[in-house]
This record gives C-alpha cells, structure tokens and sequence, in this order.
C-alpha cells in the first residue's frame, strides 16, 4: 500500500462511495456541481459570458508581467477544472511541472489531491475550479512575498468572482493568507470554517505536505485531512439541498 493511499480507502460507516456520489443524505448526483444557490445568484454571469470573461483574465495573466516572477517563468498558470463548480480549490503557487504545462497541481502534489478529491466522491475536473495565489512559479519553489501575492490577488479576486464558488479549499497556509490576510501555521488554522464574502472557506493541509507526512495514524495530518474533506462534502451536499445555514 502506497503511503499517499489513505485518500483511496474509505472508512466503514463513511458514507461515501469510491470515486461516486454519496451514499447517505443528500445526494449531489453524478453531474457537475453547478454553482447557482439564491446567495451566489448575485452578479453571476451566464456560462458563455463567464467563461469570455474568464479567457480574457487568462490572456491578462499571460501578458501580465506585474512582479517579479514573470522574469523566471515558463508559462503562466491560471486554472484547470469546471468554472462552473460550487467547489475551488485554491493552492499557493506552481512548481516545476505546472510551470512547464501551464496547469495548476499536476504534479505529485496534484495528483495527490485529485485521490483526495476522489476520497469523497469529487472528481477534480469536473467538481472543482483550481487556481493559485500566485500565477507565475516562484524561483526553487519558494513561498511567494506578500508583494507578489499582492500583485496577483486582482487575479484570483476576478476568477473568485467569476466562478462564484460557495465552498473554497484554502489548502496550505499561504493560501489562507492570499486569500484571507491571515497569517500562522495551518496546523492551527485547518479544519474550520470561515465565512467570507458569503462563501464557506476550509483550510486544509497543502498535499504537498501530506506527500512528506506519510502517517495515516488517527491524528496524523492526513487523517485530519480526511476529516476536513468529508466535511466539505457534506457542506456542499448541504448546499445542493438548499440548506445555507452555518455548517
Ligand atoms: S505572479 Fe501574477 S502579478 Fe506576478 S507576473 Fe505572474 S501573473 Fe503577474
């Protein structure tokens, strides 16, 4: 059994099916999870609309050359998966092979967090939009500065808007202080729910630290891990039934 397999197995009594939907409660269905609850209605574009709108920002991040990290990159790296997903995942920025392809977590880490996806009946590309903080790869993978996160927030804020998520993965600490200004370890900060801006943000572990963190033990960050995303399961299983009150 391969260390990262925890987000193949399923616990008895999870509730969940492999790679489905769920087997208990409400039940999202095999379609995409479609935004469009009466709280992200608001401002949202209809899909052609949106998804020009997207491709211009995309063509704005390709010409961008707004901090230094243009200077070192091969590709910008905007997003892959459904636009139109209640689900985004944002991460901290590209590494080396999301730099050569263009696309962001398709590395190990990537690969990674689509069986974590999958642990709880989502499937990455179809359930969820991913997107970083920064667009551009930061030199030997280091952490974005809050200069050049700064400088590419506008982005994020756009597709953020554009997507209408109701539910956000922040997974890593520097996602959580892209996005939400807060800075500490994730340890402390994973695991609970925030409200911002009318949608539902978890912070969980960055897969890449479960890659390096191989326990499975009860308490172990994967394990937590585990927790955290079964919760956003039934977040946005609670969501598809119309239920928006506090998790
Ligand atoms: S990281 Fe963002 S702000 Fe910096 S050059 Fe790339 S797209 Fe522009």
């Amino acid at each position: 059994m391969s260390e990262a397999s925890l987000f193949d197995l399923l616990p008895d009594g999870s509730g969940l099916a492999p790679g489905g939907q769920a087997t208990g409660g409400a039940a999202l269905g095999g379609e995409a999870l479609t935004g469009g609850s009466p709280m992200a209605a608001a401002g949202v574009l209809d899909p052609a609309a949106r998804d020009r709108a997207l491709a211009e920002l995309a063509a704005s991040c390709d010409a961008c050359r707004g901090c230094g990290l243009a200077a070192g990159r091969q590709q910008v790296v905007v997003s892959r998966g459904n636009p139109g997903a209640r689900l985004m995942v944002i991460g901290e920025g590209p590494g080396a092979q999301e730099d050569a392809s263009g696309s962001p977590f398709v590395g190990k880490a990537g690969q990674l967090l689509d069986r974590m996806l999958e642990s709880v009946g989502l499937d990455s590309n179809r359930d969820a939009y991913i997107a970083n903080v920064v667009k551009c790869r930061p030199p030997e993978n280091r952490k974005p500065t809050a200069i050049e996160m700064a400088a590419c927030l506008p982005f994020l804020r756009r597709q953020i808007a554009l997507v209408q998520p109701q539910v956000v993965l922040l997974a890593g600490a520097t996602a959580v202080e892209g996005v939400l200004g807060i800075k500490g370890g994730i340890t402390k900060l994973r695991g609970q729910w925030r409200q911002w801006e009318g949608r539902w943000l978890m912070p969980v572990f960055h897969p890449s630290y479960l890659l390096r963190n191989a326990s499975r033990e009860r308490g172990s960050p994967k394990w937590l891990t585990w927790q955290d995303l079964q919760d956003v399961r039934r977040r946005l299983a609670q969501l598809e039934a119309g239920d928006s009150s506090a998790p």
